[in-house]
């Protein structure tokens, strides 16, 4: 069908010179649109399964005739805010040192996009990140600076540790052992969250406490923009979670999308760049709880999701039903 549209705008105005142009400027046609498709409102993905109420916020802020960006942020808001999510937001497993640090973005579909990294006190990194898309000239802020642009623009700071993160932490005090933890459903750290609207607009989010016990200092491939989220409403929008090393290393979530510019679907877009990653780095295929996993969504509203090994769940909310999802994956 792609192909078709294109081989047919290519004879009306001549092949030579379309071809030069598509290469040149990308233009939007040659994928059907989510409306074109016949699917029927909005649809909502996310990482994990972080319960109902993150599509059902997203899905409101919608209905309350709210964009994708104000969408994808209330969605994510919500594990950010709760204390029993230990791997996002309030709540989250602190570093070695004790302290809960966050990581996050958010990106509309036409390139804007905004990041913290590193942000201590406050409870909604995303919002941050998203003020410093809407307020600065920049896209990413971090540490002290990010907190102190924040306090700047009217955000509370906060004790983020709760008393069970801080119990947590001094058992793992005791042996200070610190392996790549093993990613699954019980134990995960990220909501990557994408979103469409009826019209085909599109907007991601994505917030992290990262990896419990991490160094002090590192951030993951979560506030990334182009590792940990991409999105492009020509095209579609991916986001990650896992060991947030591995996705860095290829560009994750930009390569799903360029993946999936390339004409392939979203389920062999997150596949190929998980491959790519064991290619490049075969010692993660080597680590028996190596996880790393993408979840896509293209502009027809096709949806992929992936991981490497056995682990990973998502949420969709598509035509009206919002579901769990186990995902496929590829060590068998
Ligand atoms: N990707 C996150 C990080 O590396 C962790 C996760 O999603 O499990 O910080």
């Amino acid at each position: 069908m792609k192909r078709r549209t294109f081989i047919k705008t290519a004879s009306l105005a001549g092949a030579a010179t379309m071809i030069t142009k598509n290469a040149l400027s990308e233009p939007r046609s040659g994928f059907l649109s989510h409306a074109e498709t016949g699917s029927k409102g909005p649809i909502i993905l996310s990482t994990w399964d972080f319960g109902k109420e993150v599509p059902q916020s997203a899905l409101k802020a919608l209905e309350a005739g709210g964009t994708v960006v104000d969408a994808v942020e209330k969605g994510v808001m919500v594990p950010e805010a709760d204390p029993k999510v230990t791997s996002v937001g309030y709540g989250g497993f602190p570093d070695r040192d004790g302290k809960v640090t966050l990581d996050a973005c958010i990106m509309d579909g036409e390139g804007n996009c905004g990041s913290v990294l590193f942000l201590e006190h406050i409870i909604h990194p995303v919002s941050v990140a998203r003020l410093v898309m809407e307020k600065t000239q920049h896209v990413i802020l971090a540490g002290d600076g990010a907190l102190q642009f924040a306090l700047e623009n009217g955000f509370k700071k906060e004790n983020l540790l709760t008393p069970e993160a801080e119990r947590a932490w001094k058992q793992w005090l005791k042996t200070s052992k610190y392996n790549l933890p093993k990613v699954d459903k019980d134990n995960h750290d990220t909501i990557g969250l994408l979103a469409m609207d009826a019209k085909g607009n599109m907007a991601g989010a994505c917030t992290t406490s990262g990896m419990a016990w991490k160094i002090r200092g590192r951030v993951g491939d979560s506030p990334i923009i182009g590792a940990g989220l991409y999105v492009d409403s020509d095209v579609g929008g991916a986001t990650s979670t896992g060991i947030g090393e591995a996705v860095i290393k290829v560009a994750g979530s930009f390569l799903v999308v360029e993946l999936m510019r390339n004409g392939k679907s979203p389920q062999d877009a997150c596949r190929i760049a998980l491959e790519r990653i064991v290619h490049k780095q075969p010692k993660y295929a080597e680590g028996k709880d190596f996880l790393a996993g993408f979840v896509a969504l293209n502009k027809a509203g096709e949806v992929g999701a992936m991981s490497y090994r056995k682990g990973l769940q998502y949420t969709l909310h598509k035509d009206g039903v919002t579901k769990v999802y186990d995902a496929e994956y590829i060590a068998k």
